[in-house]
């Protein structure tokens, strides 16, 4: 597992296999000669039928599209970059592949946090990035219908002028796409309320591995036929297929949300008080948690004037016309659970201020250390204290700094464990601090990932979380849709 922890992109094990480092030097160039001719061939099938600006090709190019976010786990090398504007030119870039058994690996805006999307030896990645039209946005039928480039933000800020809501919200929202949030599942900050993406995605075009287009689900209000195959690739990490059209639910735009904050003296007392919010059956749009290093860190990075002794704070919000009276009843019971201060937002602008301190909290921790890994464990909400006071626990025992932002409200937790991958014994603690959280987190009833994916990270837990029987028939799903095994290889399992 130490393996991963590299910061420069390498290759992937699981990719094409290597010359034999004992082979004698003479064998090197013929098989570079051959892959540089292969290489070639590819480039000239895809030009076949994709206008050459779609097709990147320079090296130095297309290493720069070799990683997510996760740029410490393994990449390898694309043979090339395509860049298609149709669904046509996904098709041919698919049959293309498919003939010449090449690897492809889809990619959105590359914010992912496992490596979902990062290249493999020799494959062609495919960014969707081009393909970023909003195709409809309708207040009867409350759909929107998409390409999958367009941008999570300029999506909510088009259907808000409509006085429509699509309100799945990464924190990332400025920058992911809608095809990537589809591939991860993608959570954010309103879930608590409103539900991941999964819930608004009713149905998809899809470019089969083999270049058919499949279209999936609805744009109807309900609909039940066959199995829910929409679904299924909400969260398959472009190992099923390239979703090039998606038809999203929206909702009727709420009020604009007020928030308050909440410090609380341990963060054992702040997850009470998220237990005591939700038994009292109030639905908060956003239940957010900052540790006592994700607060100084968020301060460090945006001089965001947040209180720096809080050991963990609490942010809630509610956008109900009765906002105030709801917030009035989460500060009664933030007290009851210990909280040494409550402030509520002075209005909606100091309340999106306080979502926007909350926002930065993975970017504020990354800066602290030349490196991070990003856990993402997911526990019912009646073990996060347990949860939060573990990891304080295993960052002692690995004498680590880790800072823990959390989508509190759903027991979604983001320990971010920070280090220098320059030292060696660092490095090998991180990961061991990084696989101990996992670990008590699934002891806890959780998941190991509840909105990053498995992507290269995590696949070594995917196992452990899901037993042989539910590993295999997940197996089973994927040869069904990818027999030849080229859907972005090496991922999830
Ligand atoms: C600062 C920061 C904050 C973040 N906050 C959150 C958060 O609050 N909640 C959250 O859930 N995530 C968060 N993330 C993670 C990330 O932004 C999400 O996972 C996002 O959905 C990835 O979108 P992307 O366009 O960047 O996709 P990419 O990273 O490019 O790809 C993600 C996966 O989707 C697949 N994919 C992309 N496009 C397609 C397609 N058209 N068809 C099939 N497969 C496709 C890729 O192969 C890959 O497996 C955050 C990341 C950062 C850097």
């Amino acid at each position: 597992m130490d393996d991963d922890l590299s910061t420069s992109p390498r290759a992937n094990p699981h990719d094409t296999p290597r010359a034999n480092p004992h082979d004698a030097a003479p064998r090197e160039e013929p098989d570079e000669a051959r892959h540089e001719a292969s290489r070639e061939a590819l480039l000239q099938a895809l030009l076949d039928g994709l206008p050459a600006e779609a097709v990147l090709s320079d090296p130095q190019v297309t290493a720069s599209y070799a990683t997510d976010m996760a740029s410490f786990c393994a990449a390898g090398t694309p043979a090339a970059v395509v860049l298609p504007r149709t669904v046509e030119q996904v098709q041919h870039v698919l049959r293309t592949a498919t003939a010449l058994r090449v690897p492809v690996v889809p990619q959105g805006a590359r914010t992912g946090l496992s490596g979902a999307a990062n290249a493999s030896d020799g494959c062609i990645v495919l960014s969707l990035v081009k393909m970023d039209r909003i195709l409809e946005i309708s207040a009867v039928d409350r759909i929107a219908v998409v390409e999958p480039g367009v941008v999570n933000a300029v999506l909510s800020r088009a259907v808000a002028a409509q006085g429509l809501y699509y309100p799945p919200d990464p924190s990332s929202w400025e920058q992911c796409t809608i095809g990537g949030n589809i591939g991860t599942a993608s959570g954010g900050l309103c879930c608590v309320k409103y539900g991941v993406t999964a819930e608004y995605v009713l149905g998809l075009d899809v470019v089969l591995a083999d270049g058919r287009l499949l279209r999936t689900g609805r744009r109807t209000a309900k609909g039940v036929a066959g199995y829910d195959i929409t679904r299924l690739f909400v969260g398959s990490e472009g190992s099923l297929g390239v979703v090039v059209g998606a038809v999203l639910g929206l909702r009727p735009a709420p009020p604009r949300q007020l928030a308050l904050a909440a410090e609380f003296p341990s963060a054992a007392a702040a997850c009470a008080a998220v237990c005591a919010v939700m038994e009292a059956g109030l639905t908060p749009s956003l239940l957010e948690l900052m540790d006592r290093t994700t607060v100084r860190a968020v301060n460090a990075l945006g001089k965001m004037g947040l209180p720096e002794s809080t050991e963990a704070l609490l942010l809630a919000a509610f956008d109900t016309p009765h906002a105030p009276d709801d917030l009035a009843a989460v500060a009664e019971l933030c007290t009851a659970a210990g909280a040494t201060a409550v402030v509520p937002a002075e209005d909606e602008a100091e309340s999106e201020l306080l979502l926007q301190a909350r926002r930065m909290s993975l970017t504020a921790l990354e800066a602290l250390r030349p490196a991070t890994m990003i856990d993402d464990v997911c526990v019912p909400r009646s073990r996060l204290a347990e949860m939060l006071d573990g990891t304080s626990e295993i960052a002692r025992a690995h004498d680590l700094l880790i800072g823990v932002c959390a989508h509190a409200g759903d027991g979604n937790t983001h320990p971010v464990v920070c280090f220098d991958p320059a030292d060696e014994d660092e490095a090998r603690r991180a990961r061991s601090s990084f696989d101990a959280i996992m670990a008590l987190g699934l002891s806890l009833g959780g998941t190991i990932t509840g909105e990053h994916g498995v992507g290269v990270l995590k696949k070594d837990w995917l196992a452990r979380e899901l037993g042989p029987v539910g590993l295999e028939v997940q197996r089973n799903v994927k040869r069904a849709f990818d027999p030849l095994g080229l859907l972005n290889p090496g991922k999830v399992f």
